[in-house]
């Protein structure tokens, strides 16, 4: 795969430098990396419902309650922490603040003529933001995640973005828990679901052979297609403090809580994840990266499947680390380039609300973009300014889905460390129950 990403990037370039593709030909080109996102996506819903029914089926209620709450607990802790450093960050670094916000305009204007604030305030005076903050009620979050799982399940279709995972997962531990307790009829279903289990990961096993042709395909045509690449210059700064707090959550936070829990290496750890962290990187999508996220945390990270079962679905749906931090911090670059000064208690509701959000957003692509906008109003920013963030929005979905990713898996790792007891005494009693049938 490592080769695939830069065989891709120098395809990309040579193409995009010597052939003039029509946008017919562009799209042939992109055919062979959609292919391999199409093939994820179709494996996802098999995966979900096999994993989950099977996992929570395998440990009694007890158990599996303490595991939940436990991911739960890690979730949470480890996304607020991803906020706070992004708004260390982004009030430190000050992206969209002074020369740096001329550098935004894209009209093109020189610097010192006129700067990007006083030409939002010219121009577009209504949108100004409202000194403002109202933090959305408990009951309308709740009846917002009640929405997202009880809304239509579009299961027959082949994208992810269709699929309410949501309400699936909901539905599988529920289910799950029913068949645990069903005795002799109950293991038939259980078996039925280990089976699909197993069938699943050997389709995603064949899905792998194709993944290089797929990443290289990938790669290739996004290079071609990108318009403006000048855009990245004046966005620099933003995507500096952007990629930067990923970049620390993911080599310094997170590793250092896996170290304190589980006493292990962590950059071992990672590195066993690296699969997993590329298809992320290339398909900017958790839910169709699940596959490889499996296969690796189980084969690699050697982690307990009862444990990967449960967490990695549900923190590839809710735990989104990366998407939190970039929500945090690109909503106060906003706020930079508006001129418009926070106060604490607005920037304590950008935290609240970028957990909020990134909880909320779908593991697909571009899912923490439209999401920013609770973020935004919340805090009296015009929601239409996502608008100024959507052109490298594509570059920094990428790294963001690798950190969920990796947040996932290391949930996985200290939840498995965390609940060892329990796992040995289930396994002390099935082998009982082995003994004394
Ligand atoms: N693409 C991200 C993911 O799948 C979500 C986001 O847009 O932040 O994890």
């Amino acid at each position: 795969i490592w080769g695939a990403d830069r065989a891709g990037i120098s395809l990309g370039v040579v193409v995009r430098e010597y052939a003039s593709l029509s946008h017919l030909y562009k799209q042939y080109f992109g055919f062979p990396g959609e292919i391999l996102m199409r093939m994820l996506k179709l494996v996802i819903l098999p995966l979900i419902i096999s994993s989950m029914i099977t996992g929570v089926a395998a440990l009694d209620s007890e158990v599996s309650g303490k595991i939940g709450l436990r991911a739960v607990v890690y979730y949470f802790s480890t996304t607020i922490i991803a906020v706070v450093l992004g708004i260390i960050l982004v009030m430190t670094i000050k992206p969209g603040v002074s020369q740096t916000a001329e550098h935004i305009d894209r009209a093109g204007t020189p610097p010192n003529v006129t700067t990007y604030k006083t030409k939002r305030k010219e121009l577009e005076p209504e949108k100004l933001p409202v000194n403002s903050s109202t933090v959305p009620p408990l009951t309308t979050t709740i009846m917002t995640v009640m929405e997202n799982i009880t809304k239509d399940y579009k299961i027959v279709g082949t994208y992810s973005d269709g699929i309410n995972v949501l309400g699936l997962i909901v539905f599988c531990v529920a289910f799950g828990l029913v068949i645990g307790k069903m005795g002799e009829k109950g293991r038939i279903l259980l078996d039925f679901f280990d089976a699909l289990n197993e069938a699943t990961m050997k389709l995603v096993q064949i899905i792998m052979c194709y993944m290089p042709v797929g990443i290289l395909f990938l790669i290739a045509a996004k290079i071609i297609e990108v318009e403006d690449w000048e855009i990245f210059r004046k966005m620099g700064l933003y995507m500096v403090t952007v990629l930067s707090g990923l970049a620390i959550h993911a080599t310094v936070c997170l590793p250092l809580i896996f170290f304190v829990i589980v006493r292990k290496n962590p950059y071992t750890f990672t590195l066993g994840m690296a699969q997993a962290l590329v298809t992320a990187l290339m398909i900017s999508s958790s839910s169709a990266t699940l596959p490889v996220t499996f296969r690796c945390a189980e084969e690699n990270n050697c982690i307990d499947k009862r444990i990967t079962r449960f967490v990695l679905p549900v923190g590839a749906t809710i735990n989104m680390d990366g998407t939190a931090l970039y929500e945090a911090v690109a909503a106060i670059f906003i706020a930079q380039l508006n001129d418009y000064a926070l106060d604490v208690g607005q920037i304590v509701t950008i935290s609240i609300t970028a957990t909020v959000a990134s909880i909320g957003a779908a593991g697909v692509p571009n899912a923490g973009l439209v999401t920013m906008v609770i973020v935004l109003t919340a805090v009296g920013l015009p929601a239409s300014d996502v608008t100024l963030i959507v052109a490298v929005d594509w570059l920094l979905d990428r790294f963001r889905t690798m950190i969920n990713v990796l947040g996932d898996a290391y949930g996985a790792g200290i939840v498995q460390k965390l609940s060892k007891r329990e796992l040995e005494r289930m396994d002390l009693t099935s082998d009982m129950d082995v003994a004394n049938p």
